[in-house]
């Protein structure tokens, strides 16, 4: 019923072979629906012919000019070699200049004759500027398909020098179209058409790329976006479904000696209303007769390993293993330490498996840990290699999300023969969008309390100009008894990058705060695992006063006595980075500060990520600020996140409304229909499939 879309994009004249080969590698097309949905990124009006004499200013993103070619021109020489081609159209002159592909566009010109010039405008020394603009004779352009609002593609430099540039590529799309017109079959169920009065498949895709006009563009987009946001959320609801009624979870029905001996005898603090109220939350999934999945956000600094700990005790009074996967070595060994502490004498047995835990030792402790005798395992994503087994895993707490991806969150849940309970843990709040999209399928848990006593961080921003104050601020502070993290980019100077390394400071620093009154330790991610640790312990115990480091400390790490910490190039860390970089103080009681050393030369929108930085501590707004700042293109986001597909059209910053509609949609949909069984919905079936996250998880395996 799909046949035609399906279909090899080869045989689209126009194509062939090795340009099919081409599409396929750089764009990922293959078949003539994967073309049919490659978008254009952007639409320029191409029915409008301005007059030289009437661009005055650079302010048009793109111009179309008809004009006749006075000269043509070589000039300079080497690199600057160009090609300078005089044209007019009787209201004035402009300048159209290509520094590649010279003697091909030489050839292609003849003086006198007249051309469409498209291009982006500027304006030098008084007259109109082109560089490397598009050329067409007068005659093709009768024959263009459609004149009107166009779209542009975007194309990579290997389509570009395997000529599919913009224009073939929409010359291709053109030509695609004669074959699939009539054989594109609606993906949506009429109802769901009617009732979000959204424009049909055939006529949504036809309009995204030859538009008429901006109203049918607009109802083009918001049907292709709702059709791609609709197929994530069913996907995610069956699999929250799935989860719910097929796989019922491990029942922990008591709260027993454990748990209460510890929050009698070894609590070091009341725990905050949010903590309490979490764990409630986390008892009650628990006990409930199926498989928890919870999200559990907290802004730094909230305490949210407590909670895990104490969540854990659960599991371990109801006879169960418990492990806690960290993102990093130096955050698995803090909480393997502090768990220690904490935990001592309570009979409970808690071991640390990290890649630097080898040979004999790994040995004895995989085989502790499959025998049961191990209750707490803390590790990093070395908890996930396959001959870690557990004897009967019951609880898993993900610390730091953001940092795993969807598969290693899959990968844990294999440990036993039924789903353990999963608890996944973020400081790095996700806009609401984003979480609906990636986490869709988890319940959420907010701690939105910070322990008592906390004061915000003062957070400053200092230019280059200003490092002299910044020291005396740090000395000021090491004065008063507390510590200071500076952070930086880059460990050494790199040839690519002007920022602030390492090295270069660590001279400067221990010139400025001179060995042995000042004591100066250095942790980066290239560093021996056991000389981090090191480096983490000394600093924790205060026996340094200054810990540079690069962004290996940006997640978890926790030492109350730090009260300073000085960003580096700060314009080089994007704001969730920032925020959890600043997270790193403001951890006891004292007045905490965050200080951000940039350039004076920032571009317009580092300016802005130090103004929210320096304007809130809120991580949640800061969140939303990031999402808005990277605009649509915030794939880098998603990909971060985890998430395992690129969204074509939506983008979760700018159409959380339509998310919204999307998700009541799927709802209704899989009430009405659970597993997508009906008629009506087969083509909902395969719409799905294409978006399908790489294989979350093998069911088989554990039911
Ligand atoms: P995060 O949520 O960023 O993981 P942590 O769990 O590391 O935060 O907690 C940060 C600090 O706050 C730790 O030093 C911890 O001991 C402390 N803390 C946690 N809960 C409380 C509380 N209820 N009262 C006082 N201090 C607390
Ligand atoms: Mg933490």
């Amino acid at each position: 019923m799909n046949g035609v879309l399906n279909n090899s994009v080869q045989f689209i004249p126009g194509v062939g072979a090795k340009r099919a080969q081409v599409l396929e590698k750089e764009l990922g097309i293959r078949t003539l629906r994967d073309l049919l949905y490659y978008f254009p990124y952007r639409y320029i009006d191409r029915s409008r012919i301005f007059r030289i004499g009437e661009i005055r200013d650079e302010s048009a993103a793109y111009v179309q000019i008809r004009a006749r070619v006075e000269s043509v021109q070589i000039a300079g020489e080497g690199p600057r070699k160009r090609l300078k081609v005089t044209v007019t159209d009787g209201s004035g002159w402009a300048e159209l200049v290509w520094f590649k592909g010279i003697n091909w566009i030489q050839r292609q010109l003849e003086i006198n004759r007249e051309y469409i010039v498209f291009g982006k405008p500027s304006i030098f020394n008084g007259m109109l500027n082109m560089v490397h603009p598009e050329l067409e004779s007068t005659l093709v352009e009768r024959d263009r398909l459609r004149v009107g609002v166009q779209g542009m593609y975007s194309t990579t430099e290997k389509l570009n020098s395997n000529h599919i540039s913009s224009k073939v590529l929409y010359g291709i799309i053109c030509n695609a179209w004669q074959l699939a017109d009539k054989h594109i079959p609606e993906t949506l169920p009429a109802s769901v058409l009617r009732e979000y009065g959204l424009m049909g498949l055939r006529d949504a895709l036809y309009h995204i790329h030859f538009p008429g006009g901006q109203e049918q563009l607009k109802a083009a987009q918001t049907r292709l976006k709702f059709e791609e946001l609709l197929a994530i959320q069913l996907n995610i609801l069956k699999l929250k479904n799935y989860r719910t009624t097929r796989s019922k979870g491990f029942i922990f029905g008591v709260v027993g000696e454990k748990f209460n001996r510890f929050y009698r005898e070894k609590l070091p603090f009341p725990l905050t209303g949010a903590q309490k109220r979490v764990i409630k939350e986390i008892r009650a999934d628990v006990a409930g007769g199926r498989q928890m999945n919870r999200l559990l956000q907290g802004d730094v600094g909230s305490g949210k390993t407590m909670v895990a700990l104490m969540s854990m005790l659960i599991a371990i009074d109801n006879g169960y293993q418990a492990c806690i996967m960290a993102p990093t070595e130096i955050l698995a060994n803090q909480h393997y330490e502090s768990f220690t502490e904490l935990l001592s004498g309570l009979g409970i047995r808690v071991a640390l498996l990290t890649g630097s835990v080898r040979n004999r030792p790994r040995k004895e402790l995989l085989a502790d840990l499959e025998k049961g005798d191990i209750h707490i395992l803390i590790g990093t994503h070395a908890l996930i290699e396959d001959r870690v087994k557990f004897f009967n895993l019951g609880f898993v707490v993900i610390d730091e999300q953001h940092r795993f991806g969807v598969q290693q969150r899959a990968r844990l849940w294999t440990k036993n023969h039924y789903l353990p309970h999963i608890l996944v843990m973020t400081a790095t709040p996700i806009p609401r969008t984003l979480a609906m999209t990636l986490y869709g399928d988890l319940d959420v848990s907010i701690i939105d309390e910070l322990p008592p006593g906390r004061k915000p961080i003062k957070t400053l921003h200092y230019y280059e100009s200003h490092r002299l104050r910044m020291f005396g601020f740090i000395r000021d502070e090491i004065a008063k008894g507390r510590q200071v993290y500076i952070v930086y980019p880059l460990i050494r100077e790199s040839e690519k990058m002007d920022y602030q390394n390492l090295e270069e400071g660590y001279v400067g620093i221990t010139q400025a705060f001179p060995p042995p009154q000042y004591v100066t330790l250095v942790v980066h991610g290239k560093m021996k695992q056991a000389d981090k640790d090191y480096g983490m312990r000394m600093f924790k115990e205060g026996k340094a006063h200054i810990l540079l480091a690069t962004s290996v400390i940006e997640v978890g790490v926790n030492v109350p006595n730090a009260t300073v910490m000085v960003i580096e190039s700060a314009e080089r860390f994007g704001l969730s980075q920032l925020h959890q970089l600043r997270g790193r103080v403001g951890r006891g009681g004292e007045q905490s500060y965050c200080i951000l050393m940039t350039s004076v030369k920032l571009s317009a929108e580092s300016r802005k990520r130090m103004q929210a930085m320096v304007a809130t501590t809120d991580g949640f707004e800061l969140s939303e600020m990031d999402m808005q700042l990277r605009g649509p293109g915030d794939l880098q986001g998603t990909q971060q996140s985890g998430m395992a597909f690129e969204l074509k059209i939506a983008s979760l910053s700018r159409d959380g409304q339509i998310l919204q509609l999307a998700r009541g949609a799927a709802e209704r949909i899989l009430e009405d229909d659970p597993v997508l069984a009906k008629a009506e919905n087969q083509h909902l079936v395969e719409l799905c499939k294409r978006y399908e996250a790489e294989k979350e998880i093998d069911f088989s395996m554990i039911s």
